[in-house]
């Protein structure tokens, strides 16, 4: 299967010149998708602006700036030298221009290079390469859970070893100090800083939502996992508790984290399901029968068992997984067979599932 990815780089600096043709030409790009269909672009780029166009349609934000998208097959990455070099096609330029790039990782033998973006962020120019390779789906030996959940971000238990692991601590922390600092600031009605504050807090969320998932990734490697990921839709309705509660969890990027979780795992072979249950959390994971939620614990009236509610939410989704191994590994604590049978009678749309 093919996997994807994006390699950022920066844009070291540029000679006077070729900073004014790089800088005509990004400008253009902005007033070509703003209407002015007289901006001058290099062909292939313009195609790429009427594309973008029609993807945005309603969307477009004529306040916005856009990265500047280059087509695959006109810009060049080159890696023989210490340094990359990336060519960039310009209007009027024969040849373009070539400009001197930092990766923050290599771009390998095995990657094809797809396209490119290229950002403006006040002085500074950066490069975001997305990347293909082909990669070859791994044997799964058991399953890691993943519940995306409101007391923790994410809490995983895996088929091997079912101590639960839960993420995002430093999540809550820093959502909440900005959840805090922006109301403040509405009192005093500074309402320029709260804008000013924006990108920074969605640069230290992004860091950690690209740390959890690749703790989840490499704990599914170790495992020789697949990854089951369930509950997203499950999040939304349960968010709708109380004001605070629901101001503080929609902010939460719970697709954001699925989607890094997903392509984490594919560049690495591991399978990913995505499944969308209505109440993972309110089934005990004991006996299957609906249970009480009281804050962060689940109560089963039918058995009595007594647990943290997101550890419960896993296991459900743990068991729904193991339903859908490939092979019936030897580690798997729970037989096929039965979940099987239980999944046929109540969810018998499987490609509906991964579809998701
Ligand atoms: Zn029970």
């Amino acid at each position: 299967m093919k996997a994807r990815k994006t390699i950022k780089g920066k844009i070291l600096e540029l000679r006077k010149g070729k900073e004014q043709l790089l800088k005509r030409e990004y400008e253009n790009w902005q007033r070509y998708l703003r209407g002015d269909k007289s901006a001058q672009l290099y062909s292939a780029t313009r195609q790429q602006a009427e594309r973008l166009l029609k993807r945005l349609g309603d969307r477009f934000n004529p306040n916005k700036e856009y990265p500047l998208i280059l087509r695959r097959d006109v810009y060049r990455a080159n890696t023989k030298l210490t340094q990359y070099w990336l060519k960039i096609p310009i209007y009027g330029v024969r040849g373009g221009i070539n400009v001197p790039i930092k990766t923050h990782e290599p771009i390998t033998e095995d990657m094809v290079c797809r396209d490119a973006k290229i950002i403006k962020k006040g002085d500074e120019w950066f490069i975001y390469i997305t990347v293909e390779k082909e990669v070859e789906e791994r044997s799964h030996k058991s399953v890691l859970a993943v519940d995306l959940g409101i007391r923790w971000m994410a809490t995983t238990v895996n088929s091997n070893n079912q101590k639960p692991k839960f993420y995002g601590k430093e999540l809550r922390r820093v959502k909440g100090h900005f959840f805090w600092l922006r109301r403040t600031l509405a009192l005093k009605k500074a309402y320029k800083t709260i804008k000013k504050i924006g990108p920074k807090e969605r640069r230290m969320v992004n860091n950690i939502l690209h740390k959890i998932s690749r703790a989840i990734v490499d704990e599914a490697l170790e495992n020789d996992s697949m990854i089951v990921l369930g509950n997203l839709k499950g999040i939304r309705r349960n968010g709708r508790g109380r004001v605070f509660n629901r101001k503080l969890n929609n902010g939460f990027p719970y697709y954001k984290l699925s989607q890094y979780i997903e392509y984490k795992a594919k560049w690495h072979g591991i399978k990913v399901l995505k499944i969308s249950e209505r109440n993972p959390s309110k089934t005990c994971h004991k006996c299957g029968h609906k249970g009480l939620q009281v804050e962060s614990l689940f109560k089963c009236p039918n058995c009595g068992y007594t647990c943290n509610a997101d550890f419960n939410g896993a296991m459900n989704i743990l068991k729904r997984g193991l339903g859908y191994m490939p092979s019936p590994g030897a580690s798997l604590t729970m037989p096929r067979t039965r979940y099987d049978e239980r999944l046929t009678l109540e969810e018998p749309r499987i490609s509906q599932l991964q579809s998701w």
